[in-house]
């Protein structure tokens, strides 16, 4: 089997799995108990998130471990939402962001929040100048995803960060599940940002949250008072010492994965790219993982029925929202045609991907090509 499908989910490292495991067997107490294993598996974790702070290069933020990057984009949207509406009641985001986000602030529309959407310019890059109109005195909080999971596009956060500068009222968050190991994080002027462990060959049922103001925080999750009160709930020590092991291993071969990607990336688009009828919706410069295109007149799913039959998992557009039927959002936002959005599929690679993989994916490719030529608009 070929799994060209590490956007939904990765497999995991055997070295994470060992961590999980060797944890669960022999630190499987709870880090709140006062005894001494108690105690001993608070220290454990609380190296792990030493480790991460470390890895991360983090200053002054908080490390708070979640379920999640679902979990931390609600928490902190939520949270910082609720906290800061006497200051203003307009939160800024964009279309690309995955539903954690985007179903989070139409929630938050219901509570009497104004949401505004940044825009895309014809080209696919933000347009500043319609951020730089939507920044009133009324925004309290910006969410936005450095990397796009569908379309793997990497958006400008220094810039945002930049522009914003000038607001204090604002607090930044960014989706950073897609860039963490495919793309230099990018931290400066960020408030928080969250991150996914089965996005990057850890377990599912990890996440994070990196959060500067923790105290400024109205909390949502009531109950024990673990991760400084903000999140409670009995501490799953294995999963989160697993976590930062899967951080480690990411970031040891960092430079070199991200050249193998890239280099697996090319390959797939110097090939598909001569047949008439496809088109690349993604970008090389994008990020090194995400392969986006278009069988135009064809469905999505069709295609991905047809790799699927030989044996090879692509996707159409984002596990979250391929089951839905309307088109997607990202796609629509970025100017995609439509025609294109419902013809699209993902490929997208991890490090444990190879390059005959890649080879046997073109060759199949062709092969798929040739079945539904005759349906294509060229
Ligand atoms: N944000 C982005 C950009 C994602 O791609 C995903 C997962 O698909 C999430 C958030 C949600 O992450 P999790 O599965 O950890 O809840």
């Amino acid at each position: 089997m070929i799994y060209f499908d590490n956007s939904a989910t990765t497999k995991p490292d055997k070295e994470v799995l060992e961590t999980f495991n060797k944890v669960s067997e022999n630190y499987f107490f709870n880090p709140a108990s006062p005894h001494a294993k108690g105690i001993e598996a608070d220290k454990l974790l609380e190296s792990a998130r030493e480790q991460i702070r470390k890895l991360l290069k983090l200053e002054k933020q908080s490390v708070v471990f979640t379920s999640g990057a679902t979990e931390s984009n609600n928490l902190i949207l939520t949270g910082m939402a609720r906290a800061k509406k006497q200051f203003g009641r307009t939160i800024i985001t964009t279309k690309l962001e995955h539903p954690s986000v985007l179903e989070t602030v139409r929630a938050l529309e219901g509570e009497g929040f104004i949401i505004q959407y940044m825009r895309f310019k014809d080209d696919g890059k933000l347009d500043m100048e319609h951020l730089e109109g939507l920044l009133t005195s009324d925004v309290i909080l910006i969410a936005m995803m450095h990397v796009n999971n569908v379309m793997g596009a990497i958006l400008p956060v220094a810039e945002v960060a930049e522009r914003i500068a000038g607001y204090p009222k604002i607090h930044f968050h960014v989706d950073c599940v897609q860039s963490f190991g495919k793309v230099p994080l990018q931290t400066e002027g960020v408030h928080s940002f969250s991150l996914s462990g089965h996005k990057f060959n850890g377990l599912k049922g990890q996440g994070l949250l990196v959060f500067s103001q923790l105290k400024t925080i109205t909390h949502t999750v009531f109950g024990g008072g673990q991760e400084y009160g903000f999140r409670s709930g009995t501490v799953n020590v294995p999963s989160d010492v697993a976590l930062s092991r899967a951080m480690r291993l990411t970031l040891d071969d960092y430079e070199m994965q991200r050249a193998r990607l890239y280099q697996m990336k090319g390959e797939i688009e110097r090939y598909v790219k001569q047949f008439p009828g496809i088109r690349l919706n993604s970008h090389h410069d994008g990020a090194p993982h995400i392969v986006n295109l278009s069988f135009t007149g064809v469905k999505g799913e069709v295609i991905v029925n047809a790799f699927s039959k030989r044996d090879i998992m692509v996707s159409t557009t984002s596990a979250c929202s391929s089951k839905r039927a309307k088109l997607n959002e990202t796609l629509t936002a970025l100017h995609v045609p439509d025609k294109a959005i419902t013809g699209s599929i993902r490929i997208s690679l991890s490090k444990h991907n190879t390059a005959e993989e890649v080879h046997r994916f073109n060759e199949v490719f062709r092969e798929i090509y040739e079945e539904v030529e005759e349906l294509l608009e060229k």
